[in-house]
């Protein structure tokens, strides 16, 4: 069975890098999918400066013309924190036998030991590391040893096992960041190849990001 990859984000708003990024996972881990997941109210930020329903048409927008992207919006849906960890549980309870690839970046790996149930997250998915531009992968410490614990050395070892190995992946570098987009969006310039042509139109009808701060 094909490993489902799940790519939860902020998505404040979408980008190429998010977009590439999953794409040569997709493609480099032989992914039957990829299910990108919007948190509603992530727990290890402030709130999000655009509304749900709004990064989720974006998410929706970016993703429309690949095939086997899809958008969950389970996290919207839900109240409270968007816990990653409740939301692989439940993908666990729909397909008990199917690997699942937990997809973040590098600076969410370093960030990991901050997530709720971290260590839970292991024995419901793998967990696939891309490169990104300006985070060196852990030299030391707690995640240094889960590496070296779980590390896998290629994609066919996230297909005989449903869950709980690491796999860092390189992928085309592209230095693009949410949080550069709203600063040029806010001072009123344009995205143009740095996000998908819908999402820049979604943007600029709705001024979605407009005169945006943090909220
Ligand atoms: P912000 O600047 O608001 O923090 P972001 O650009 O990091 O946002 P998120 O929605 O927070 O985007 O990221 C969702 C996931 O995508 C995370 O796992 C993050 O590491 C990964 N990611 C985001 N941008 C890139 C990129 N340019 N290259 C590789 N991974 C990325």
């Amino acid at each position: 069975m094909s490993p489902l990859g799940v790519f939860g984000g902020t998505f404040d708003p979408i980008h190429f890098g998010h977009l590439r990024t999953a794409f040569e996972l997709m493609q480099s881990l032989e992914l039957g999918e990829v299910r990108f997941v919007p948190a509603g109210d992530p727990p290890h930020r402030g709130m999000p400066a655009c509304d749900p329903m709004r990064r989720l048409e974006l998410v929706r927008a970016a993703t429309a013309d690949q095939a086997g992207f899809l958008v969950d919006d389970r996290e919207l849906r839900r109240s409270g924190p968007s816990y990653t960890v409740t939301t692989l549980e439940e993908l666990r309870a729909e397909m008990p036998a199917r690997p699942i690839c937990l997809l973040v970046g590098m600076d969410a790996f370093l960030g990991l030991p901050t997530w709720h149930r971290w260590r839970d997250l292991l024995e419901l998915s793998h967990l696939v590391v891309a490169h990104r531009p300006g985070w060196p992968a852990p030299a030391g410490g707690v995640l240094a040893g889960l590496l070296a614990e779980r590390g896998a050395d290629d994609a066919a070892a996230l297909r005989t096992e449903c869950a709980g190995r690491i796999l860092v992946q390189p992928v085309t570098p592209l230095e693009i960041s949410s949080t550069a987009l709203r600063e040029l969006l806010a001072s009123g310039r344009d995205p143009r190849y740095l996000l998908p042509d819908p999402v820049r139109e979604i943007v600029r009808v709705t001024a979605c990001y407009a005169r945006t701060t943090e909220r």
